[in-house]
């Protein structure tokens, strides 16, 4: 016997990523045949259109759908993802990466970057990147698996994907369709909420159809149609901490070689995405509109193109910033309909995955338990802020003197928490990740060495180990890293066997 009162009836509203992704998730509660899921989108409105770098939990999702990573390749045009390289974030000239993975093996317990930064002050290491195996095989770009001769606890792969976001869109349609979720066609021009309580009932389609629901999942995009303008969630804004608000996408035929990386390179008033898939490249400059006029941005992008452009420079405008309340009522905001952080560490996919596994996590009951809601909000709070923390560093942490935007952020008051992270760093190199933070301890290092953004001092526990068995250690690293990278084949030829499209 079911719980009498089960959830029966789950609609999204949407189908962009967010939506499609949320369907493909929530399709396995059809399986028992006592719930069903309505996905509703407009083809006449449309998706978003971009959103096409991941980072490596993204495997974990598809992985629970149980797609088949050739498949999904092969059907989203899709390449790998093994780190960003930031151009000219820290000064003209300057290039660092964030790679996946760690940064070489801690030792005796210290970590390692520790005994990077005393080994650095002296002139004895090499490039911090030097460590880490994704950075060295994506400046190299290389992708695929290892010999098992180069396996070993110091060599860990990770790696994410690039795709082309309508076909993923598409991927997962199919996906969630065989599974059992109904997809309707259709403009939402009104929603019904109780007198008593405010709940959704019903949304009506502008052909007069009424899609009723007990649980709606708000996948609208910027507008947030149901979230913030039937249930007023508010929105918290972080412009201030964020300026850039325009993008300016252009796709193109792909010159270069398909590098496993994202490139962000620092411009005037922003920073340009370039984003390698098998077909094309997306690329896009994302910008402050009160620092460069729509023209200038579109001009600089097409300036600076890697092939021939297939699609017209094409604005998108944005505001940094989230709902105050992801889950209101019976309604649950999911993608941009819940917040916006720009894409320069490709967050958001991953906060769409991270909203639908607490959903899955803190499903409902017909009783919508406040305190679930409140757990779920909190939880959906602290990961974008801490988010937004880490993408404010980049900013913050620049030497581009002299350009208006750049030397706003480098002297503006930023958030404390990050301020705190801040002061821990510069005193000792020390970091403490929180609750589940997204970005581990690797991920803060490659920003803040690879931003010069040194420590005073390194932890006084590195000096109990005597420097000559450091300096092998570090050399027997970076050498087995190396030839680890040098193995693995050309990533192009690496794609071209595996991963072809039909
Ligand atoms: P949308 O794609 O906008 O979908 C909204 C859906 O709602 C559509 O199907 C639309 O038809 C439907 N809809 C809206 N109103 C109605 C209505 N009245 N009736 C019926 N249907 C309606 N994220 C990353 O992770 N990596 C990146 O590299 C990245 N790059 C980005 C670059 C830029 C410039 C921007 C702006 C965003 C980027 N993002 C990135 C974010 C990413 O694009 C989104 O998180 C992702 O596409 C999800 O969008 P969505 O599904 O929430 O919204």
């Amino acid at each position: 016997m079911i719980q009498p009162d089960l959830i029966r009836n789950v609609v999204i509203v949407g189908g962009g990523t967010a939506g499609w992704m949320a369907a493909a998730a929530l399709s396995r509660l059809i399986a028992n045949g006592v719930t069903s899921v309505t996905l509703v989108e407009s083809d006449t409105i449309g998706t978003v259109g971009v959103g096409e770098a991941t980072i490596p939990p993204i495997r974990t999702f598809n992985e629970m759908l149980g797609l088949d990573e050739r498949a999904f390749l092969q059907a989203t045009r899709g390449s790998y993802k093994l780190a960003i390289e930031f151009v000219d974030w820290t000064r003209p000239g300057h290039t660092y990466q964030h790679p996946f993975g760690p940064f070489g093996a801690d030792i005796n317990a210290v970590k390692f970057h520790q005994f990077w930064l005393k080994m650095h002050r002296e002139g004895r290491a090499a490039e911090f990147g030097d460590y880490n195996l994704c950075g060295v095989a994506a400046r190299l770009n290389r992708f695929g698996a290892l010999p098992p001769q180069h396996r070993s606890p110091l060599t860990p792969m990770s790696w994410a994907y690039h795709f082309d976001a309508a076909r993923y869109a598409r991927f997962l349609r199919d996906h969630a369709e065989t599974r059992g979720v109904v997809r309707q066609e259709g403009k939402v021009v009104s929603v019904e909420q109780r007198p008593e309580d405010g709940f959704i009932d019903a949304i009506v389609l502008d052909d007069g159809r009424r899609v009723e629901g007990e649980l709606f999942i708000d996948c609208t995009g910027f507008r947030g149609l149901l979230i913030e303008q039937a249930l007023k969630a508010g929105f918290e804004d972080w412009s201030h901490w964020l300026p850039c608000d325009r993008a300016v996408a252009v796709q193109c035929l792909n010159d270069n070689a398909i590098s496993p990386f994202t490139r962000s390179t620092a411009r005037e008033a922003g920073w340009q995405w370039r984003i390698p898939l098998q077909h094309r490249v997306g690329t896009g400059y994302v910008y402050s509109s009160a620092h460069i006029s729509d023209d200038q941005a579109a001009d600089t992008v097409m300036a600076n193109l890697d092939g021939k452009p297939v699609t017209d420079p094409r604005i998108l405008s944005f505001r940094a910033g989230r709902r105050r309340k992801a889950w209101v009522k019976n309604c649950v905001a999911l993608g941009l309909a819940s917040g916006f952080l720009e894409p320069l560490e490709s967050t958001s996919i991953h906060l769409i995955q991270a909203g639908i596994t607490k959903l899955l996590a803190l499903f409902p009951h017909r009783g919508f338990d406040p305190v679930a809601i409140d757990e779920y909000n909190r939880l959906t709070n602290v990961q974008i802020e801490q988010i937004r923390d880490f993408i404010i560093l980049h900013y913050h942490a620049n030497e581009r003197t002299g350009l208006d935007l750049w030397d706003h952020v480098r002297t503006m008051a930023i958030p404390d928490s990050l301020q705190h992270k801040l002061d821990l760093f510069r005193g000792a190199g020390r970091f403490f990740r929180h609750e589940d933070e997204l970005f581990a301890e690797s991920s803060w290092m490659a920003v803040l060495i690879g931003q010069n953004v040194m420590p005073q001092r390194y932890d006084p526990l590195v000096d109990s180990i005597p420097e000559a068995d450091v300096a092998r250690a570090m050399e027997e690293l970076r050498t087995t890293i190396r030839a680890a990278a040098e193995s693995l084949p050309d990533h192009a030829d690496f794609l071209a066997r595996h991963c072809a499209a039909p």
